[in-house]
């Protein structure tokens, strides 16, 4: 085992039920949660989060995200099996 400074990202895997970015089908979608302040507890997520509070590291946009069929329905399928919906295609 390597040891390693960074704390590993777990990768999520396709799948028609994730939220991707609207725009580049990206499942690594960002929003913001409640965090306390002092200690970092998570307090959990918002209910009604406004599109400014979504954040794509793939494209760099703030967009509320779709679900990955929806997002494949309309653009296509990315790839075989689909990178964003996880389809055989
Ligand atoms: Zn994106
Ligand atoms: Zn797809």
């Amino acid at each position: 085992m390597s040891e390693s400074e960074e704390p590993e990202i777990p990768v999520i895997k396709p799948s028609p039920n994730n939220s991707v970015c609207s725009e580049c089908g990206s499942a690594e979608v960002e929003c913001l949660d409640w965090v306390r302040v002092n200690d970092n507890y998570f307090i959990g997520g918002s209910e009604c989060i406004p599109d400014d509070d979504y954040w794509c590291q793939a494209c760099e946009v703030h967009a509320a995200p779709i679900q990955a069929s929806e997002y494949c329905e309309g653009k296509g399928h990315t790839g075989s099996p689909c990178t964003v919906c996880g389809m055989e295609t």
